[in-house]
């Protein structure tokens, strides 16, 4: 069986690295593997997405995945997102893996014909590596589920993270991170069933023009798609300190930042994305960041 797996997150998450660390787990554990993600627009917040396709036969399969047998989902602000539509397609039998620390019983709405993983990675990142970034993580908890030898795992998160520069004191933080989330997980039984593509149809907004090029046709239109579901971080302005100097408004990527008719500074919750080069760059230190959710 070819075991295809989707994972969606958010830039800056580790989704692209997370796709590369399960598939170079999966060559060490003698399987025939692929990985890729879609580039695009990168941008710290949007939605990415990045697959894996291992099998212990050749892989004929090319393209992206339309219809995953795992689905992992390391942010549960794009469940909702029906720009990510995490678990479009995703067969039936197959598991959703999701980093969350809401969910009780099945995430996938309207689904029960699929199993739910649910844990909270953001959490143990936060603890394990002071940071959200959860390619290890969920590279493990995928890793674990589809059976995946611990040892190939762990010389894969090391390989990884090496090769994409983090120090050695981070690739082995990494290590206990994987090797935690893959000792809290069990292997699952993968007997998947295709979904008749039909049903997992979501209509887009977009004009495809005689030409075949689609074509956004309504302008100034960036307004309308808010991107404050994107934090995992919430920045608070202490107005004690902030002595409205700007530095703030000038250094949002999203003009996030607006005068408020008392003529100070204000957070635009809607479309503030949690990215946090406000916190860093204040100069008074007026800017505190707690995480979303309350955790
Ligand atoms: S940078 Fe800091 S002090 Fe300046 S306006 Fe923003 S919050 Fe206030
Ligand atoms: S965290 Fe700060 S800099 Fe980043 S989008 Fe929000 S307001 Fe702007």
């Amino acid at each position: 069986m070819t075991v295809r797996v989707r994972f969606h997150g958010r830039g800056g998450q580790g989704a692209k690295t997370a796709s590369r660390i399960l598939g170079n787990a999966a060559f060490n554990d003698g399987y025939f593997t692929q990985d890729f993600p879609i580039y695009g627009a990168e941008r710290r917040g949007a939605p990415v997405t990045a697959f894996t396709r291992f099998s212990r036969e050749e892989i004929t399969e090319r393209g992206f995945i339309f219809s995953p047998d795992i689905s992992a989902v390391m942010d549960d602000s794009l469940i909702a997102d029906t720009l990510a539509n995490p678990f479009s397609g995703l067969r039936r039998g197959g598991v959703a893996v999701v980093n969350t620390t809401k969910a009780k019983g099945s995430v996938v709405p309207g689904r029960d014909d699929v199993k739910s993983v649910c844990l909270d990675l953001t959490g143990q990142a936060l603890k394990t590596l002071g940071k959200p970034v959860l390619s290890a993580g969920i590279a493990a908890a995928v890793a674990r589920i589809s059976g995946i030898n611990k040892e190939a795992l762990l010389t894969a998160v090391v390989d990884e993270l090496k090769d994409i520069g983090l120090s050695a004191e981070m690739v082995q933080k990494n290590v206990g991170f994987a090797a935690a989330i893959y000792g809290e997980l069990s292997p699952l039984e993968l007997k998947t069933e295709e979904l008749d593509a039909r049903e997992e149809l979501v209509p887009l907004a977009v004009v495809v023009s005689e030409g075949g090029i689609e074509a956004v046709t309504q302008a100034g239109n960036s307004a309308i798609r808010h991107t404050g579901n994107w934090r995992t971080f919430r920045p608070n302005i202490d107005y004690e300190k902030c002595t409205d100097c700007m530095m703030c408004y000038a250094y949002c990527p999203e003009s996030a930042m607006a005068v408020g008719p008392d003529g100070r500074v204000k957070i635009d919750y809607d479309n503030c994305k949690g990215c946090m080069i406000c916190m860093v760059e204040c100069p008074l230190k007026a800017i505190s960041q707690t995480l979303e959710g309350g955790a």
